[in-house]
Protein backbone atom coordinates (compact mmCIF):
# COMPACT_ATOMS: atom_id res chain seq x y z
CA UNK A 1 0.00 0.00 0.00
CA UNK A 2 1.13 3.49 -1.08
CA UNK A 3 1.14 6.46 1.50
CA UNK A 4 -1.32 8.22 -0.17
CA UNK A 5 -3.50 4.97 -0.08
CA UNK A 6 -2.83 4.18 3.16
CA UNK A 7 -3.70 8.13 4.22
CA UNK A 8 -6.64 7.77 2.91
CA UNK A 9 -7.77 4.44 4.57
CA UNK A 10 -6.95 6.02 7.78
CA UNK A 11 -8.81 9.20 6.96
CA UNK A 12 -11.75 6.60 6.19
CA UNK A 13 -11.43 5.19 9.41
CA UNK A 14 -11.42 7.66 11.44
CA UNK A 15 -13.71 9.84 10.09
CA UNK A 16 -16.69 7.11 9.23
CA UNK A 17 -16.20 5.54 12.81
CA UNK A 18 -15.25 1.81 11.23
CA UNK A 19 -11.73 0.62 10.10
CA UNK A 20 -12.85 -1.87 7.27
CA UNK A 21 -10.41 -3.16 4.47
CA UNK A 22 -12.10 -1.19 1.78
CA UNK A 23 -10.84 -0.20 -2.29
CA UNK A 24 -9.59 3.39 -1.77
CA UNK A 25 -8.80 4.07 -5.12
CA UNK A 26 -10.23 7.73 -6.08
CA UNK A 27 -12.25 6.74 -9.14
CA UNK A 28 -14.03 10.09 -8.98
CA UNK A 29 -13.66 13.45 -8.51
CA UNK A 30 -15.85 15.58 -6.71
CA UNK A 31 -17.23 19.17 -5.94
CA UNK A 32 -19.84 20.31 -3.35
CA UNK A 33 -21.13 23.56 -3.11
CA UNK A 34 -23.89 25.10 -0.62
CA UNK A 35 -25.54 28.26 -0.77
CA UNK A 36 -28.43 30.27 1.28
CA UNK A 37 -31.61 30.42 -0.76
CA UNK A 38 -34.03 32.06 2.14
CA UNK A 39 -35.58 34.52 0.51
CA UNK A 40 -34.68 37.70 1.84
CA UNK A 41 -37.93 39.29 2.01
CA UNK A 42 -41.36 37.90 3.82
CA UNK A 43 -43.14 36.18 1.26
CA UNK A 44 -46.23 33.76 0.67
CA UNK A 45 -45.58 30.16 1.51
CA UNK A 46 -45.98 27.10 0.03
CA UNK A 47 -47.75 23.57 0.98
CA UNK A 48 -50.68 24.71 2.92
CA UNK A 49 -53.52 26.50 1.50
CA UNK A 50 -54.59 27.13 5.10
CA UNK A 51 -52.16 30.48 5.35
CA UNK A 52 -53.75 33.69 5.80
CA UNK A 53 -51.08 35.98 5.55
CA UNK A 54 -46.92 35.77 4.79
CA UNK A 55 -44.23 34.67 6.08
CA UNK A 56 -43.28 36.20 9.33
CA UNK A 57 -39.06 35.84 9.51
CA UNK A 58 -37.29 32.49 9.58
CA UNK A 59 -36.91 29.59 12.08
CA UNK A 60 -33.75 27.73 9.95
CA UNK A 61 -32.25 29.22 6.61
CA UNK A 62 -32.97 27.37 3.57
CA UNK A 63 -30.19 25.79 0.92
CA UNK A 64 -29.59 24.82 -2.62
CA UNK A 65 -26.52 22.45 -2.63
CA UNK A 66 -25.21 20.71 -5.66
CA UNK A 67 -22.88 17.67 -5.73
CA UNK A 68 -20.44 17.20 -8.76
CA UNK A 69 -19.11 14.15 -10.15
CA UNK A 70 -16.99 13.54 -12.35
CA UNK A 71 -16.00 9.52 -13.37
CA UNK A 72 -12.42 8.25 -14.64
CA UNK A 73 -13.59 9.08 -18.73
CA UNK A 74 -14.63 12.54 -17.70
CA UNK A 75 -18.51 12.49 -17.08
CA UNK A 76 -20.12 14.62 -14.92
CA UNK A 77 -22.92 14.28 -13.11
CA UNK A 78 -24.63 17.36 -11.36
CA UNK A 79 -26.96 16.47 -8.49
CA UNK A 80 -29.16 19.91 -6.68
CA UNK A 81 -30.80 19.21 -3.60
CA UNK A 82 -33.45 21.98 -2.86
CA UNK A 83 -34.70 23.08 0.60
CA UNK A 84 -38.06 23.78 -1.04
CA UNK A 85 -41.58 22.72 -2.12
CA UNK A 86 -41.01 21.08 -5.75
CA UNK A 87 -38.89 21.92 -8.58
CA UNK A 88 -40.91 23.19 -11.08
CA UNK A 89 -41.09 22.69 -14.80
CA UNK A 90 -39.61 26.23 -15.53
CA UNK A 91 -37.42 26.02 -13.24
CA UNK A 92 -35.96 22.54 -14.52
CA UNK A 93 -36.00 23.98 -17.81
CA UNK A 94 -34.47 27.20 -17.10
CA UNK A 95 -31.20 25.73 -15.02
CA UNK A 96 -30.83 22.86 -17.33
CA UNK A 97 -30.67 24.64 -20.22
CA UNK A 98 -28.36 27.22 -18.63
CA UNK A 99 -26.31 24.36 -17.49
CA UNK A 100 -26.00 22.53 -20.85
CA UNK A 101 -24.69 26.08 -22.20
CA UNK A 102 -21.89 26.80 -19.46
CA UNK A 103 -20.93 23.80 -18.19
CA UNK A 104 -21.75 21.01 -21.01
CA UNK A 105 -23.87 18.76 -18.66
CA UNK A 106 -26.70 17.22 -20.76
CA UNK A 107 -30.02 16.66 -18.72
CA UNK A 108 -29.38 12.92 -18.00
CA UNK A 109 -26.40 14.15 -15.60
CA UNK A 110 -28.54 16.50 -14.01
CA UNK A 111 -30.61 15.25 -10.75
CA UNK A 112 -32.95 18.22 -8.98
CA UNK A 113 -34.61 17.17 -6.33
CA UNK A 114 -36.93 19.28 -3.92
CA UNK A 115 -37.16 18.16 0.03
CA UNK A 116 -40.91 19.25 -0.09
CA UNK A 117 -40.87 21.56 3.24
CA UNK A 118 -44.22 23.11 3.45
CA UNK A 119 -42.51 26.03 5.48
CA UNK A 120 -40.69 27.44 2.07
CA UNK A 121 -41.52 30.12 -0.41
CA UNK A 122 -44.65 30.11 -2.78
CA UNK A 123 -42.45 30.82 -6.17
CA UNK A 124 -45.35 29.36 -8.50
CA UNK A 125 -48.06 31.76 -9.77
CA UNK A 126 -48.98 35.36 -9.25
CA UNK A 127 -48.52 35.56 -5.62
CA UNK A 128 -46.42 39.05 -4.54
CA UNK A 129 -42.55 38.11 -4.95
CA UNK A 130 -42.87 34.78 -6.51
CA UNK A 131 -41.88 35.77 -10.32
CA UNK A 132 -39.23 37.12 -8.46
CA UNK A 133 -37.71 34.82 -5.95
CA UNK A 134 -38.10 32.10 -9.05
CA UNK A 135 -35.59 34.40 -11.36
CA UNK A 136 -33.58 34.80 -7.96
CA UNK A 137 -33.35 30.71 -8.40
CA UNK A 138 -32.40 30.55 -11.90
CA UNK A 139 -29.85 32.79 -12.08
CA UNK A 140 -28.42 31.07 -8.21
CA UNK A 141 -28.75 27.76 -9.27
CA UNK A 142 -26.37 27.69 -12.50
CA UNK A 143 -23.84 29.71 -10.69
CA UNK A 144 -24.10 27.14 -7.89
CA UNK A 145 -23.47 24.55 -10.08
CA UNK A 146 -20.66 26.19 -11.21
CA UNK A 147 -19.16 26.72 -8.74
CA UNK A 148 -19.23 22.86 -7.53
CA UNK A 149 -17.79 22.30 -10.68
CA UNK A 150 -14.94 24.32 -10.44
CA UNK A 151 -14.01 22.51 -6.91
CA UNK A 152 -13.78 19.23 -8.61
CA UNK A 153 -10.88 17.18 -6.69
CA UNK A 154 -10.45 13.79 -6.15
CA UNK A 155 -12.48 11.32 -4.76
CA UNK A 156 -13.83 8.48 -3.22
CA UNK A 157 -17.23 7.21 -3.42
CA UNK A 158 -18.99 4.68 -0.63
CA UNK A 159 -22.32 3.99 -0.20
CA UNK A 160 -24.27 2.85 3.04
CA UNK A 161 -27.99 2.56 4.34
CA UNK A 162 -29.71 2.32 7.32
CA UNK A 163 -33.41 1.91 8.96
CA UNK A 164 -35.57 5.22 9.96
CA UNK A 165 -38.84 4.23 11.77
CA UNK A 166 -40.70 7.73 11.89
CA UNK A 167 -42.44 7.89 8.88
CA UNK A 168 -45.97 6.14 8.72
CA UNK A 169 -48.51 5.54 5.85
CA UNK A 170 -50.85 8.00 6.13
CA UNK A 171 -53.67 5.79 4.15
CA UNK A 172 -55.87 3.68 6.84
CA UNK A 173 -59.04 4.87 6.54
CA UNK A 174 -59.10 5.12 2.01
CA UNK A 175 -57.47 1.48 2.25
CA UNK A 176 -59.89 0.41 4.82
CA UNK A 177 -63.24 2.41 3.25
CA UNK A 178 -62.11 2.70 -0.57
CA UNK A 179 -65.49 4.06 -1.35
CA UNK A 180 -66.34 6.37 1.62
CA UNK A 181 -66.41 10.03 0.15
CA UNK A 182 -65.67 11.20 3.88
CA UNK A 183 -62.61 8.81 4.30
CA UNK A 184 -59.45 11.58 5.35
CA UNK A 185 -55.96 10.46 6.42
CA UNK A 186 -55.10 8.32 9.02
CA UNK A 187 -51.49 6.89 10.30
CA UNK A 188 -51.71 3.53 8.77
CA UNK A 189 -49.13 1.08 10.83
CA UNK A 190 -49.97 -1.79 8.65
CA UNK A 191 -49.65 -0.23 5.30
CA UNK A 192 -46.71 -0.14 3.31
CA UNK A 193 -43.79 2.02 3.98
CA UNK A 194 -39.81 2.11 2.83
CA UNK A 195 -37.73 2.94 5.78
CA UNK A 196 -34.52 2.82 4.43
CA UNK A 197 -32.24 5.30 4.28
CA UNK A 198 -29.65 5.20 1.76
CA UNK A 199 -26.30 7.11 1.78
CA UNK A 200 -23.95 7.92 -0.50
CA UNK A 201 -20.45 9.60 1.16
CA UNK A 202 -17.97 11.74 -0.57
CA UNK A 203 -14.48 11.36 0.71
CA UNK A 204 -11.20 13.51 -0.35
CA UNK A 205 -8.19 12.10 0.13
CA UNK A 206 -6.59 13.79 3.46
CA UNK A 207 -9.73 15.42 4.09
CA UNK A 208 -12.55 14.30 6.67
CA UNK A 209 -15.61 13.60 4.73
CA UNK A 210 -16.57 16.29 2.55
CA UNK A 211 -20.08 15.36 1.53
CA UNK A 212 -23.06 12.92 2.62
CA UNK A 213 -26.28 12.70 0.26
CA UNK A 214 -29.36 10.79 2.07
CA UNK A 215 -32.90 10.02 1.05
CA UNK A 216 -35.79 9.03 2.97
CA UNK A 217 -39.57 8.73 1.81
CA UNK A 218 -41.49 10.52 3.84
CA UNK A 219 -43.54 13.83 3.50
CA UNK A 220 -41.55 16.75 4.96
CA UNK A 221 -44.44 17.83 6.98
CA UNK A 222 -44.00 17.30 10.61
CA UNK A 223 -44.94 20.94 10.65
CA UNK A 224 -48.65 21.76 9.92
CA UNK A 225 -50.20 24.96 9.05
CA UNK A 226 -51.41 25.31 12.19
CA UNK A 227 -50.02 24.79 15.58
CA UNK A 228 -51.24 22.64 18.79
CA UNK A 229 -53.29 25.29 19.55
CA UNK A 230 -54.75 25.11 16.31
CA UNK A 231 -54.80 29.02 15.45
CA UNK A 232 -51.65 30.05 15.23
CA UNK A 233 -50.28 30.09 12.22
CA UNK A 234 -46.65 28.32 11.49
CA UNK A 235 -45.25 31.05 9.75
CA UNK A 236 -41.53 30.92 9.59
CA UNK A 237 -38.98 29.60 6.97
CA UNK A 238 -37.36 26.38 7.92
CA UNK A 239 -36.43 22.72 6.49
CA UNK A 240 -38.72 20.78 8.74
CA UNK A 241 -37.11 17.40 9.36
CA UNK A 242 -34.87 17.34 6.89
CA UNK A 243 -33.06 20.95 6.95
CA UNK A 244 -33.27 19.33 10.93
CA UNK A 245 -31.52 16.52 9.52
CA UNK A 246 -28.92 18.09 7.71
CA UNK A 247 -28.15 20.62 9.90
CA UNK A 248 -27.70 18.06 13.14
CA UNK A 249 -25.10 16.01 10.38
CA UNK A 250 -23.25 19.49 9.30
CA UNK A 251 -23.04 20.28 13.19
CA UNK A 252 -21.33 17.14 14.17
CA UNK A 253 -18.41 17.27 10.99
CA UNK A 254 -16.93 20.50 10.13
CA UNK A 255 -16.41 20.54 6.61
CA UNK A 256 -19.25 18.36 5.80
CA UNK A 257 -21.98 19.20 3.50
CA UNK A 258 -25.16 17.07 3.89
CA UNK A 259 -28.07 16.62 1.49
CA UNK A 260 -31.03 15.24 1.44
CA UNK A 261 -32.90 13.72 -1.39
CA UNK A 262 -36.65 13.46 -1.07
CA UNK A 263 -37.67 9.59 -1.97
CA UNK A 264 -41.32 8.25 -2.89
CA UNK A 265 -42.76 9.50 -0.03
CA UNK A 266 -46.17 10.84 -1.33
CA UNK A 267 -48.50 8.44 1.06
CA UNK A 268 -46.37 8.90 4.09
CA UNK A 269 -45.78 11.09 7.09
CA UNK A 270 -44.13 11.87 9.91
CA UNK A 271 -45.24 10.75 13.26
CA UNK A 272 -45.92 12.17 15.30
CA UNK A 273 -46.34 15.22 14.08
CA UNK A 274 -48.47 18.39 13.98
CA UNK A 275 -50.41 18.60 17.32
CA UNK A 276 -50.68 14.98 18.50
CA UNK A 277 -49.11 15.21 21.63
CA UNK A 278 -50.05 18.37 23.94
CA UNK A 279 -46.86 19.02 25.79
CA UNK A 280 -44.64 19.20 22.35
CA UNK A 281 -44.38 22.13 19.85
CA UNK A 282 -44.55 21.22 16.11
CA UNK A 283 -41.26 22.90 15.70
CA UNK A 284 -39.40 20.57 18.26
CA UNK A 285 -41.08 17.73 16.64
CA UNK A 286 -39.44 18.26 13.55
CA UNK A 287 -35.87 18.77 14.99
CA UNK A 288 -36.52 15.60 16.72
CA UNK A 289 -36.89 13.54 13.37
CA UNK A 290 -34.55 15.54 11.84
CA UNK A 291 -32.16 14.05 14.63
CA UNK A 292 -33.10 10.91 14.33
CA UNK A 293 -33.19 10.57 10.76
CA UNK A 294 -29.06 12.37 11.28
CA UNK A 295 -28.48 9.51 13.73
CA UNK A 296 -29.93 6.95 11.10
CA UNK A 297 -27.38 8.22 8.88
CA UNK A 298 -24.53 7.61 11.16
CA UNK A 299 -25.72 4.31 11.43
CA UNK A 300 -25.17 3.59 8.18
CA UNK A 301 -22.21 5.26 8.00
CA UNK A 302 -20.91 2.49 10.71
CA UNK A 303 -22.38 -0.23 8.89
CA UNK A 304 -21.72 -2.10 5.82
CA UNK A 305 -20.20 0.64 3.73
CA UNK A 306 -19.14 -0.25 0.22
CA UNK A 307 -17.47 1.27 -2.68
CA UNK A 308 -19.18 2.90 -5.68
CA UNK A 309 -17.75 3.20 -8.84
CA UNK A 310 -18.25 4.55 -12.49
CA UNK A 311 -18.42 4.85 -15.15
CA UNK A 312 -21.40 7.21 -15.00
CA UNK A 313 -24.72 6.37 -17.83
CA UNK A 314 -27.75 8.30 -17.75
CA UNK A 315 -30.48 8.55 -19.75
CA UNK A 316 -33.49 11.24 -19.06
CA UNK A 317 -37.14 11.46 -20.91
CA UNK A 318 -40.48 12.81 -20.90
CA UNK A 319 -43.55 10.46 -21.21
CA UNK A 320 -47.09 11.18 -20.97
CA UNK A 321 -49.61 10.57 -18.48
CA UNK A 322 -53.29 10.50 -19.52
CA UNK A 323 -55.77 11.73 -17.33
CA UNK A 324 -59.55 10.34 -17.28
CA UNK A 325 -61.91 11.93 -19.94
CA UNK A 326 -65.28 12.78 -17.95
CA UNK A 327 -66.96 15.24 -19.67
CA UNK A 328 -66.68 13.97 -23.50
CA UNK A 329 -66.49 17.78 -24.59
CA UNK A 330 -63.76 18.31 -22.68
CA UNK A 331 -60.82 16.77 -23.66
CA UNK A 332 -58.29 16.76 -20.62
CA UNK A 333 -54.60 16.94 -21.85
CA UNK A 334 -51.79 14.61 -20.78
CA UNK A 335 -49.45 15.61 -18.67
CA UNK A 336 -45.16 15.94 -19.47
CA UNK A 337 -43.59 13.55 -16.66
CA UNK A 338 -39.75 13.30 -16.43
CA UNK A 339 -37.86 9.92 -15.38
CA UNK A 340 -34.26 9.75 -15.20
CA UNK A 341 -31.86 6.88 -14.43
CA UNK A 342 -28.04 7.14 -13.80
CA UNK A 343 -25.78 4.09 -13.40
CA UNK A 344 -22.78 4.10 -11.35
CA UNK A 345 -20.58 1.37 -12.84
CA UNK A 346 -22.11 -2.28 -11.59
CA UNK A 347 -22.77 -0.51 -8.02
CA UNK A 348 -25.90 1.63 -7.89
CA UNK A 349 -28.97 2.68 -9.76
CA UNK A 350 -30.19 5.97 -9.46
CA UNK A 351 -34.10 6.65 -9.86
CA UNK A 352 -35.48 9.86 -10.40
CA UNK A 353 -38.76 10.33 -11.02
CA UNK A 354 -41.01 13.74 -10.96
CA UNK A 355 -43.43 14.85 -8.59
CA UNK A 356 -45.18 13.49 -5.40
CA UNK A 357 -44.64 9.63 -6.21
CA UNK A 358 -46.37 7.28 -3.33
CA UNK A 359 -43.83 4.83 -1.65
CA UNK A 360 -45.25 1.89 -4.23
CA UNK A 361 -42.95 2.46 -6.76
CA UNK A 362 -40.12 2.96 -4.71
CA UNK A 363 -40.83 -0.75 -3.00
CA UNK A 364 -41.72 -1.79 -7.09
CA UNK A 365 -38.77 -0.84 -8.46
CA UNK A 366 -35.70 -1.79 -5.81
CA UNK A 367 -37.87 -5.38 -6.14
CA UNK A 368 -37.27 -4.92 -10.14
CA UNK A 369 -34.55 -3.70 -10.45
CA UNK A 370 -32.53 -5.05 -7.77
CA UNK A 371 -29.65 -7.18 -8.70
CA UNK A 372 -25.78 -6.70 -7.61
CA UNK A 373 -26.49 -2.82 -7.78
CA UNK A 374 -27.77 -0.79 -4.73
CA UNK A 375 -30.88 0.64 -5.99
CA UNK A 376 -31.84 4.11 -4.94
CA UNK A 377 -35.21 5.54 -5.65
CA UNK A 378 -35.95 9.64 -5.64
CA UNK A 379 -39.19 11.51 -6.23
CA UNK A 380 -40.18 15.04 -6.23
CA UNK A 381 -37.51 15.27 -8.73
CA UNK A 382 -36.96 17.58 -11.79
CA UNK A 383 -40.99 18.56 -11.79
CA UNK A 384 -43.33 19.28 -9.53
CA UNK A 385 -47.26 18.82 -9.50
CA UNK A 386 -49.61 16.91 -7.70
CA UNK A 387 -49.29 13.40 -6.87
CA UNK A 388 -48.56 10.34 -8.71
CA UNK A 389 -50.61 6.72 -7.32
CA UNK A 390 -49.74 3.75 -8.47
CA UNK A 391 -52.74 1.14 -9.46
CA UNK A 392 -53.61 0.10 -6.22
CA UNK A 393 -53.84 3.69 -4.77
CA UNK A 394 -55.69 5.00 -7.99
CA UNK A 395 -58.21 2.02 -7.23
CA UNK A 396 -58.17 3.01 -2.93
CA UNK A 397 -58.95 6.22 -4.37
CA UNK A 398 -58.61 9.29 -1.74
CA UNK A 399 -56.20 12.10 -1.24
CA UNK A 400 -53.62 10.85 -3.09
CA UNK A 401 -55.37 9.83 -6.15
CA UNK A 402 -56.23 12.09 -8.99
CA UNK A 403 -58.18 10.68 -11.67
CA UNK A 404 -55.35 9.07 -14.05
CA UNK A 405 -55.95 6.31 -16.80
CA UNK A 406 -55.65 2.99 -14.48
CA UNK A 407 -51.87 2.32 -17.17
CA UNK A 408 -50.07 4.90 -15.31
CA UNK A 409 -48.04 3.12 -12.87
CA UNK A 410 -46.78 0.81 -16.15
CA UNK A 411 -46.13 3.85 -18.24
CA UNK A 412 -43.89 4.98 -15.49
CA UNK A 413 -42.34 1.63 -14.59
CA UNK A 414 -42.16 0.43 -17.70
CA UNK A 415 -40.23 3.67 -18.77
CA UNK A 416 -37.82 2.84 -15.88
CA UNK A 417 -36.93 -0.31 -17.19
CA UNK A 418 -36.68 0.88 -20.70
CA UNK A 419 -34.10 3.20 -19.47
CA UNK A 420 -32.17 0.81 -17.63
CA UNK A 421 -32.08 -1.82 -20.07
CA UNK A 422 -30.34 0.61 -22.42
CA UNK A 423 -28.23 1.76 -20.18
CA UNK A 424 -27.08 -1.87 -19.40
CA UNK A 425 -26.05 -2.99 -22.67
ZN1 LIG B 1 -47.06 16.77 -0.63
Amino acid sequence: MNTAKFTLLFVLATSLGFAATLDTNCYWKAGVASTVITPQTNMWMSGYAARKSPSHGTAQNLFAKALALEDEKGTRLVIVTLDLIGVVPTLRQSVEKQVMERYKVPPQFLVMNASHTHCGPEYRGSKPEAPKYHAFLEERLPHLIGEALSKLAPAQLLYAHARCGFSMNRRRNYSLSPTDPNAKKAPNPDGPVDQNVPVLMVQSPGTNLCAVLFGYACHNTTLSSVSMTGKVHRYEFNGDYAGFAQETLQAGRPGLTAMFMMGCGADQNPYPRHYMIPYVKPLEFAQHHGKTLAYSVEAAMASHVRPVRGPLRGAFEYITLEREQKDPKKPVPGRQYPVQVVHFGDDLILVTLGAEVVVDYSLRLKRELGGKAVVWVAGYSNEYGGYIPSLRVLKEGGYEAPDYKPDIEERIVGKVLELNRRLTK
